[in-house]
């Protein structure tokens, strides 16, 4: 704020200036003048003459000046006494002004425009200044108060779809087929509503978007808006959780009067698990004023009337704890579910977001859906768009796939830190632990290829062992799980059995292989002990409160069987991971070799070291 009352201050002093300068450049006299006392000039006015030499008597103030008829001489200019007027000061000299009366004598207000400017501008120009000032101070106060009224005001931003260059259609959508047939019928709904209505259907409401970040949710809450045509109202469900109580409320009610007023439209209300958490189980203060927002808008929702054609759409990717209320007929009751992309559908991803963005004749789209399961659209998207940052730092004009590699990494891990500086004993360290991993990875059967090594810090993590699989997976097998449980121990037996001593290195590696046994045995029924059962611990997350509540659905002699068979699996991971690095050990070390010397090995390069 105090930067832009500057810049206007330094504005209205311009201005100001160029006044000053514009006035005191038509006041000036372009004639050259010369000074002369006043008797000269009194001497030179009596003449009979007169009439032929000189063209008139100027009286300035404190001046008096003699203008030549002859427009080259120069001015003749006498100062007199402050006070005098001409006539009195002719008096005291005693002057004979018979000759005078034959030209003008002009006598300068002193009301004329350059002496007010001359004498007041010095005062003026810093009331001036200062009432600028206050006046732009007034506004922005005005602007907040202003602001403070609009608070009961929701706020909403509208997306007209007619306004914006480019509208969002299905076909900036890719893939989510199921998703979008769905849709399909609202867009019919808000565009043919009599359709539905002769036939006496219940109109559709309210949908509910389903999904993990990033899964296009928004997106497609737009493209619909921009399918049917209609305007498209965005507001976020913590926009309605404000500072003061109530707030929440009137936002809701000024929300749903706007939309009705713009019928047919969409209102999104995006992150509705903020204000739509089941009531009566929160914690922290604003807890009464989210019920009162849920209450407002299942209160709005239910006043509508058949011909009201507005759809609320929502989002959330935590519908598990949405109030019920919600999600009753005639509210939310239509759920669509947004998955995470499938190889396939990342492809299609991946072609939409390529547009507009120049890629080398090497690239293949399909190596790249392959190489990124489980990213999310906006994961997508962020990837190509780093791609694209890339090249054009490298003054590129074309993104190569080095390039997109580089920055699949970069949204999957971090950034790299090159520039942090690891002693050559942690290098070492850290190649023996990555190398670990590999080999072992390498060694079994039914794991997931490994694609790259890399001893280059990123992030948090010293180094990592990139392994993915060739394709989708929905269901794994039991002694992949266990292999994976074997790699995962991988670093930490090599550290143990190679290096001599453990470090704080792999302890990601442990928590991971600890939860993935906990999985195998109380999730997957895998463990021949305990059979095929399931030993859920239920935690209730609650807002701010990490597992607040936890319910054990078995016995203390249950729960050490459990934990015995934990360790067991454990335990034996550990052995083959043993067995496989002292026996290949002329591998390992061949991998460090390498490693400590490029930082990083790519699939080609692996395999070959082990032919
Ligand atoms: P959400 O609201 O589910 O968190 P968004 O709708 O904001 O996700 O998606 C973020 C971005 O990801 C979109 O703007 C788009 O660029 C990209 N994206 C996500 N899903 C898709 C998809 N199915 N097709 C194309 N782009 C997508
Ligand atoms: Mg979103
Ligand atoms: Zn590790």
């Amino acid at each position: 704020m105090f930067k832009k009352l500057t810049k206007e201050a330094i504005f209205y002093i311009f201005i100001f200036i160029a006044v000053a300068i514009i006035f005191s450049q038509l006041s000036a006299k372009n004639r050259p003048e010369t000074k002369v006392s006043i008797i000269e000039l009194l001497n030179e006015l009596s003449d009979q003459n007169l009439k032929n030499k000189v063209e008139k008597i100027v009286i300035d103030e404190d001046k008096v000046i003699l203008v030549p008829l002859d427009s080259t001489s120069p001015l003749k200019i006498a100062e007199k006494e402050s006070l005098d007027s001409f006539s009195a000061m002719l008096k005291n000299y005693n002057f004979d002004s018979k000759y005078l009366k034959q030209i003008k004598v002009e006598v300068k207000r002193p009301s004329s425009f350059s002496f007010w400017m001359m004498n007041l501008l010095p005062i003026l120009i810093p009331i001036l200044l200062i009432g600028a000032l206050i006046y732009i101070t007034m506004r922005q106060v005005q602007g907040v108060n202003s602001k403070a009224l609009m608070f009961g005001q929701s706020g909403a931003k509208e997306f007209s779809q007619d306004s914006k260059k480019k509208k969002t259609t299905f076909h900036d959508v890719a893939g989510s087929k199921e998703a979008k047939d769905e849709l399909l019928e609202i867009v019919e709904f808000l565009k043919i509503p009599q359709k539905f209505i002769d036939l006496g259907a219940r109109t559709p409401k309210g949908v509910l978007l389903i999904g993990a970040p990033g899964t296009g949710k928004t997106l497609l809450a737009r493209a619909v808006a921009g399918e049917a045509g209609v305007p498209f109202f965005h507001i976020s469900g913590s926009e309605f959780v404000e500072m003061f109580v109530g707030v929440g409320a009137s936002r809701v009610r000024d929300l749903f009067r706007t939309a009705k007023k713009n019928s047919p439209c969409i209102l999104f209300i995006d992150e509705i698990d903020a204000v739509g958490r089941q009531r009566g189980s929160g914690l922290g203060g604003s807890h009464d004023e989210r019920e009162q927002t849920l209450n407002q808008i299942l209160v709005e929702m239910d006043g509508f009337d058949i011909n009201t054609n507005i759809i609320i759409m929502a989002a959330t990717n935590r519908p598990d704890v949405l109030d019920p209320a919600l999600l009753r007929p005639g509210r939310f009751d239509r759920r669509v579910t947004l998955e995470l992309p499938d190889i396939r559908e990342r492809e299609e991803i991946l072609k939409i977001h390529a547009i507009g963005k120049p890629m080398d004749v090497g690239v293949v789209l399909k190596k790249i859906a392959e190489r990124t399961p489980g990213f999310s659209g906006a994961d997508l998207h962020n990837v190509l768009n780093e791609a694209a940052i890339l090249a054009a730092r490298a003054d590129l004009k074309q993104i190569n796939t080095a390039h997109i590699l580089h920055s699949i990494e970069k949204v999957m891990l971090g950034v790299e830190r090159k520039s942090h500086l690891i002693s050559d004993a942690e290098k070492r360290i850290t190649a023996y632990h990555e190398a670990g991993h590999a080999l072992v990875a390498h060694e079994l059967p039914n794991t997931d290829p490994v694609r790259k090594i890399s001893i280059i810090s990123r992030g948090r993590i010293g180094g990592f062992t990139l392994k993915l699989p060739t394709e989708d997976r929905h269901y794994h097998k039991r002694s992949e799980l266990l292999n994976n449980l074997t790699v995962l121990l991988g670093g930490y037996v090599v550290e143990k059995e190679i290096l001599g001593e453990l470090t704080t290195g792999p302890c990601n590696d442990l928590k991971e292989a600890t939860k993935l046994a906990r999985q195998i045995v109380t999730t997957y029924g895998m463990s021949d002990q305990l059979g095929p059962q399931t030993f859920n611990n239920h935690s209730e997350y609650i807002f701010l409160a990490r597992e607040i509540s936890e319910t054990r659905e078995y016995s203390e002699k249950v729960a050490e069987a459990i934990d015995k068979e934990i360790a067991k699996f454990i335990n034996n991971a550990q052995k083959v991971a043993k067995t496989i690095i002292l026996k290949q050990k002329k591998y390992l070390d061949k991998i460090v070799e390498v490693l400590l010397e490029k930082e990083t090995i790519e699939q080609d390069e692996f395999n070959a070291i082990f032919v």
